[in-house]
């Protein structure tokens, strides 16, 4: 089905005032996952999706193991004190008796519950005479024992492909032994930015010039994604040079361009998107980031976002990751919303969608939130200040200093 095929399909699809939720839900239904995947080494898998389910075909761990220093005793034989210290068992050199009544064994963390043996006490408590063993009352039975499969169970699937490899999955996959992990290949994207009014870093700025920095902030967004980027500079608004830049970058997974997608802009951005394949042109009922291109050349889907460098970031967070991320194979939720507390008065107009770059702070017991001040979609400031978006739904007016707003985080743990 064609682009515009599906997303006519979808209820309340209006092109002209395209509500967020709908923008999001129309991309994805166009999207198709990657599928071909390689083998790597573990460490090497670091970040990448997982293109296979992770079964485990051993316990781990492998046995019933102690989890404290000390002594591993029969429960039943504590009424008939003292015990008789029979042996030691190590981490790696296990015991190889097996504890008879009224028998114990010295045991340190990790080694294997000896047979006989179901509890384990602390050395801390206990009195010890030569062989002779004392234990105080109030244990219980089992406790300070691991074991075998408690943490992977033969069988029982613990990783599902699609699964973004964190640090804790390559080391559950290297405590089952698993030296290589099968992974989907890397999405690969092509990106470019468009202008006259562009010089790069290094040529000194002439009149009516700005330096790019949307190729930068892309190339860092991307980078964090972890996919495999093809950075193709600036191209100017020219239709010969527009068009080859088109056609090579459609040789890629994905095709991300920025300017040239306002209205009434003279670029022929808009034209040669619209002539090279198969582009819808939206007007997103969102701020900052309102024009936005979105569509296939050859087998590349693009994404022509507007220019102005807070757009790039905010359209790029609110559709080209999850895009991306979908595309990539993942399976991820979607990042979570957060609520805080309003610390001023925020401006806001109902019927679209506002991302107000936030600074989430904590006053005593409660976070709240304010914004970076200037909120103008060039003033790239504003984002590299923030922490967080300030997320003012789309039917939500002003906010009240108080009242509770959604928060979206930039920066996680992993
Ligand atoms: P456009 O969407 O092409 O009309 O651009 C909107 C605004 O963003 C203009 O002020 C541009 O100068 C600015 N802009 C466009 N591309 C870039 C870029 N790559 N780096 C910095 N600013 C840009
Ligand atoms: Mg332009």
């Amino acid at each position: 089905m064609s682009i515009a095929q599906t997303v006519s399909c979808l209820d309340g699809y209006d092109p002209d005032a395209l509500r967020v939720d709908k923008a999001r839900e129309a991309i994805l239904a166009c999207l198709t996952p990657i599928n071909d995947s390689e083998n790597l080494k573990i460490r090497e898998a670091l970040g990448r999706v997982l293109s296979q389910d992770i079964v485990p075909h051993i316990d781990v761990p492998a046995h019933d193991n102690s989890a404290m220093d000390g002594y591993a005793v029969r429960f039943s034989d504590l009424e008939k004190q003292p015990l008789k210290e029979i042996g030691t068992a190590l981490a790696g050199k296990p015991f190889h008796g097996k504890l008879g009544a009224g028998e114990c064994v010295r045991i340190m963390t990790g080694a294997v519950m000896p047979a006989g043996a179901d509890t384990v006490v602390i050395q801390e408590v206990v009195k010890k005479e030569g062989e002779r063993v004392t234990i105080p009352a109030g244990q219980k039975k089992a406790q300070n024992v691991r074991y075998a499969g408690e943490d992977l169970k033969v069988g029982t699937p613990v990783l599902r492909s699609g699964k973004l490899l964190t640090p804790a999955d390559i080391g559950l996959v290297a405590s089952l032994g698993m030296g290589e992990v099968r992974v989907k290949r890397r999405l690969r994207v092509a990106f470019f930015a468009t202008g006259d009014e562009l010089a790069s870093i290094g040529a000194p700025l002439k009149e009516g010039e700005v330096y790019d920095s949307n190729r930068y902030t892309l190339h860092g967004m991307l980078a964090r994604l972890g996919v495999e980027i093809v950075d193709m500079g600036v191209v100017r608004d020219d239709p010969a040079a527009l068009e080859s830049a088109f056609l090579l970058a459609s040789r890629q997974d994905v095709v991300i361009t920025t300017g040239g997608v306002s209205v009434g802009e003279a670029d022929f951005v808009k034209q040669l998107m619209a002539k090279l394949g198969e582009v819808l042109f939206w007007k997103i009922a969102m701020r900052p980031g309102r024009p936005m291109a979105f569509g296939k050349i050859g087998n590349a889907f693009l994404f022509g976002l507007p220019g102005n460098p807070v757009a790039v970031m905010v359209t790029f967070y609110q559709f080209v990751r999850d895009a991306l991320i979908h595309l990539s194979g993942r399976n991820d939720d979607a990042l979570p919303l957060l609520k805080a507390v309003a610390a001023e008065n925020l401006r806001k107009v109902p019927g679209r969608t506002e991302y107000q770059r936030g600074i989430l702070f904590r006053d005593q017991d409660q976070w709240k939130v304010r914004t970076t001040g200037q909120q103008g979609s060039g003033v790239l400031r504003s984002m590299s200040e923030a922490n967080c978006f300030i997320v003012i739904e789309h039917e939500r007016a002003a906010v009240k200093a108080g009242e509770l707003v959604s928060v979206q985080l930039f920066e996680g743990l992993a």
